[in-house]
């Protein structure tokens, strides 16, 4: 029994540092991908990345998780883009896009929806405290912030509720590339955040109004690097989804009912992601998000008084 327990240790005392090691090592490692002369993705474990190469510096669309990995896709953009950030814009507040900001040199520009700059404030305050607040978004915006910055122009579009209510696209002109934050994931199961105002039923023509925009490829929030084909597949997936939480709040069935009935045509090529004990999005994730929203179990209020912009002196103003 003694020898049996000492063994167990032994394995444990190897297997646990080799895991914990192996893990460390996966989340700081972060690749770059180029799209194009002065564009590229960077992916890893957390939300894509986009950096955009300017003729005054690189631009940085989100951070992902962790400021040590904020860390190596400061090494990857100031590689690419040849010296250091002259901007981030964050797509939306998760902390998978946003909490690797603090890595960033203190006085780099950040560009936000005043929802997401609010939901980071009100949801995430933890995280923002000392150095790490300097890299906050400083300038917000409701509608369109066109930002002219060197030789590019970049549209920073707000375009309705979605996976969040403040989720806003980045689109590099000249480059033709769309990163979508994540409106858009990419055969993975999405998360719905309806609690921060996100809608599946909303989230459909949000889609149409992006699908309107002059691109050619995207960068999703998660997921490989796609195009409008496979936007509108995400965007059937969705109409399939609300189908089912519609026909469900229809019939009074309840979430197991709706759980045990709901099947999907469009999930077939969708792949769960998972967070040990964190976070599972997965069938019944999803399923149960548009149960609770198409039978009013989560409602949804936008906070009082409405967001004001911080600093908008290019807003392009769509209202
Ligand atoms: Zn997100």
């Amino acid at each position: 029994m003694k020898k049996i327990l000492l063994r167990t240790l032994t394995v444990l005392a190897i297997v646990v540092p080799a895991a914990a090691a192996w893990m460390w090592h996966s989340v700081n490692t972060v690749e770059l991908q180029r799209l194009g002369d002065d564009v590229a993705a960077i992916t890893g474990m957390g939300g894509n990345v986009a950096v955009l190469k300017t003729s005054v510096g690189p631009v940085v669309v989100d951070t992902m998780t962790f400021k040590s990995q904020g860390e190596k896709i400061r090494e990857k953009v100031e590689e690419f883009g040849g010296a250091k950030a002259v901007a981030i814009i964050n797509t939306h507040y998760h902390l998978d896009h946003t909490h690797g900001n603090p890595a960033f040199a203190l006085t780099t520009p950040v560009v936000s929806t005043v929802r997401t700059r609010r939901h980071l404030l009100e949801r995430d305050a933890e995280y923002w405290e000392g150095d790490a607040a300097s890299l906050l978004p400083s300038t917000t915006f409701e509608g369109e912030q066109l930002l002219e910055i060197g030789d590019k122009r970049i549209r920073c579009i707000w375009l309705g509720r979605g996976h969040t209510d403040g989720d806003l696209v980045v689109l590099f002109e000249k480059e033709r590339v769309l990163h979508t934050g994540d409106l858009f994931f990419h055969d993975r199961f999405p998360n719905i955040d309806l609690e921060a105002g996100g809608s599946i039923k909303e989230w459909i023509g949000t889609i149409d109004r992006v699908l309107a925009l002059d691109f050619d490829r995207i960068i999703p929030g998660h997921g490989e690097v796609s195009d409008k084909e496979g936007l509108r597949r995400f965007q059937a997936f969705l109409r399939e989804l609300w189908a089912v939480g519609e026909t469900a709040a229809r019939e009074h069935k309840t979430l197991a009912q709706t759980l045990n009935d709901a099947t999907l045509e469009t999930e077939a090529t969708m792949q769960p992601i998972v967070v040990p004990f964190v976070l599972r999005l997965d069938h019944d994730f999803v399923v149960k998000r548009a149960w609770e929203e198409a039978t009013g179990a989560v409602v949804y209020t936008a906070p009082a008084p409405p967001p004001v912009p911080i600093t908008s002196p290019q807003n392009a103003g769509r209202g």
